[in-house]
């Protein structure tokens, strides 16, 4: 369901401070424009450390792998990246659907190595959002319908205490897939 405990300027400003703390930059320096690689010097190690304080931080799981690697893997090998490691077309229409149209980088033959530069502060924190919104509507410990938010970032039940559970990040990229793929045909398969 949509949540409504954590609002997204929270989201972003919690995913500027885990920039910040990983990068160890200040958190001024930051728009939710911001590529992390390209302007922030963000490494593909600081990806695992970034999501791991995002993590302790709402309690949620993000996706260990891209979203390319989860096309290769319903789709084919070759579907995604060819073998000259570029980008298809299919997967250009895909990521357009997911980060935005706007990005004019982002076309067909662009290599596959670049593709992480395009995520941004905001991209980062409409993967939480997307990953909260994957709250239930009642505890399952308890049935009750009575979420509660203390600290502005973790969700726990007012009614027995347990804290909430999410769909975990790659399998939520799944069902974002296959509702893609049945939709549009993206993907001969
Ligand atoms: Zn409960």
């Amino acid at each position: 369901m949509k949540q409504g405990f954590i609002s997204e300027q929270t989201v972003i400003e919690v995913v500027k401070r885990c920039v910040a703390e990983t990068l160890r930059i200040e958190e001024q320096t930051m728009t939710p424009s911001s590529s992390l690689i390209k302007e922030l010097g963000a490494e593909s190690l600081d990806f695992l450390d970034m999501n791991y304080r995002l993590e302790q931080a709402f309690g949620i799981k993000m996706a260990r792998h891209f979203l390319l690697e989860h096309v290769e893997e319903a789709f084919g090998e070759g579907s995604a990246v060819d073998a000259n490691n570029q980008l298809t077309e299919p997967a250009v229409r895909l990521l357009k659907i997911r980060l935005g149209d706007h990005l004019s980088e982002l076309k067909a033959g662009m290599e596959m190595d670049e593709v992480p530069a395009l995520i941004t502060v905001q991209s980062l924190a409409n993967n939480v959002l997307d990953l909260l919104d994957t709250l239930p509507e009642c505890c399952p410990s308890c049935g009750q319908a009575a979420w509660k938010t203390e600290d502005g970032a973790r969700i726990r039940c007012g009614s027995c205490g347990s804290t909430a559970a999410f769909t975990n990040g790659d399998e939520l990229i799944r069902q974002w897939l296959k509702r893609v793929q049945e939709e549009q045909r993206i993907f001969a398969s």
